[in-house]
């Protein structure tokens, strides 16, 4: 192997400019703090489309006839509450965007080539590690120097042909750094500190008796949680628990406005699926980690709310703290609460059948008058083949009447009716037994 000596290159000159925007026009900051609404109720709007037309009744947590009797809010008072609290977090986090300095670009290149110097800085000591080793470094370097020439050189301690450049392998290693390295631990970090704080913020509120009954107990007024409810809180728990501590994580991990986009909508898209009120085998993000909406479930119900605090991403400190369902399997209990709210709706049922059956009736002998001279009407003009088709179809909906579920009275689900709970009622299986938090 020739003899070179190892040089350090040199860094690049920059120029910064402001970042131009990913919408002209508008201003990063304004797409970073409206994304994650939008996200909330585009993603929210697909849940209630299920909801509404029943349209995965297996995989179901609950059956509509819960969410009509087991929650203590109307739907009405969750929507302005998030409303409230989506109006909150946008202000707060333009009001802190103004103390921001402004975004440049034209670095890039520059801090690539600093990472990509130390690589070359951590080479010039590969010789002293191998030597720790028992390896002579500048032997196997030759030995390999005419099959691998570049290998050779960076473990002789980055003694190139011309070591004062970089090689392209160590910018392509700066470039991963730089563009994929750094931007996955400022995710991870960012998620580890959202889950510590959401967790004990969130765990305080159910020691606390006070903040309980005066903030955390408006939250849980859903015991059949559905997407948009993900954000129903008391506004000062809402500001406290989401806004600063995403907030907070944004500031802490150093993110650029784009990446506090991503991370903000990411984070609100998990919580709406972690109150979406279904457990599917398909979705993505209840399967990343095994916190999902069956897992967040438990929380919601009165005999799992002092457990599976941990939200939204990962379950860490509820296994840590050992808070996590220990109850085993839930289908019985579930089962339980969906047979309890469908007595409710049968009841209710019930009444307004019996109300209608006392209402007051038409006069029999008028009605017979004014049948009969409809027929002779019809006779005179159409003929007898009309009255055939008319008393076919008379009896076709007498049998559709008999054979169609009667209409649900509550302002939930238009098409769900008593008939159309019982599959649900009856078919929710497997997702749901392995909602224990066991898995
Ligand atoms: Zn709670
Ligand atoms: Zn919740």
């Amino acid at each position: 192997m020739a003899n070179y000596t190892t040089q350090i290159p040199e860094l690049p000159s920059y120029s910064l400019s402001p970042r131009p925007s990913l919408i002209p026009g508008v201003s990063d900051v304004l797409v970073q703090l409206l994304s994650p609404v939008a996200a909330y109720w585009i993603v929210s709007l697909i849940f209630h489309v299920l909801d509404v037309y029943d349209l995965c009744a297996e995989y179901r947590l609950h059956t509509p006839a819960e969410v009509l009797k087991r929650n203590h809010v109307s739907r009405y008072e969750v929507f302005r509450d998030v409303i409230l609290q989506q109006i909150i977090q946008t202000i707060f986090g333009y009001a802190m965007a103004y103390f921001d300095p402004e975004e440049t670009v034209g670095k890039e290149a520059y801090d690539i080539a600093v990472w990509a110097r130390r690589v070359r800085i951590a080479e010039t000591h590969i010789p002293q590690v191998l030597a720790v080793l028992g390896v002579n470094a500048p032997k196997l370097a030759n030995s390999l120097y005419d099959s691998y020439p570049t290998l050779a050189a960076a473990l002789a301690g980055g003694n190139y042909a011309n070591s004062s450049v970089f090689v392209p392998w160590e910018l392509s290693l700066g470039k991963l750094i730089y563009h994929a390295g750094i931007p996955a631990i400022q995710f991870i970090v960012a998620i580890c500190i959202v889950d510590t704080w959401q967790y004990f913020l969130h765990r305080a509120m159910h020691m606390n008796k006070f903040l309980y009954t005066w903030l955390h107990s408006r939250h849980h007024r859903l015991y059949v949680p559905y997407a948009y409810g993900a954000l129903y809180n008391h506004p000062l728990e809402g500001f406290a628990l989401d806004t600063l501590g995403t907030g907070f994580a944004y500031l802490v991990t150093g993110m650029t406005v784009r990446q506090g986009l991503v991370f903000f909508t990411c984070s609100t898209i998990k919580t709406v699926d972690d109150h979406c009120g279904y457990a599917f085998p398909w979705d993505p993000l209840q399967h990343v980690t095994s916190n999902n909406a069956a897992y967040h479930d438990v929380h919601h119900q009165s005999w799992g709310i002092k457990t599976n605090f941990s939200q939204p991403f990962f379950t860490f400190w509820d296994r840590i703290l050992g808070t996590t369902w220990t109850g085993g399997d839930v289908s019985t209990r579930y089962q339980k609460d969906r047979i309890a709210a469908q007595k409710k709706v049968d009841a209710d049922n019930a009444k307004v059948e019996s109300s209608v059956t006392n209402s007051p009736a038409t006069d029999p002998a008028t009605a017979e008058v004014q049948a009969k001279a409809s027929q002779q009407q019809v006779l005179k003009t159409d003929g007898a083949q009309v009255l055939r088709e008319e008393r076919r179809e008379e009896q076709e909906a007498k049998k559709n009447l008999r054979s169609r579920p009667r209409r649900k009275t509550g302002s939930f689900d238009p098409r769900s009716t008593f008939a159309s709970t019982v599959p649900s009622l009856h078919g929710r299986s497997t997702p749901i037994l392995h909602a224990d938090g066991a898995h």
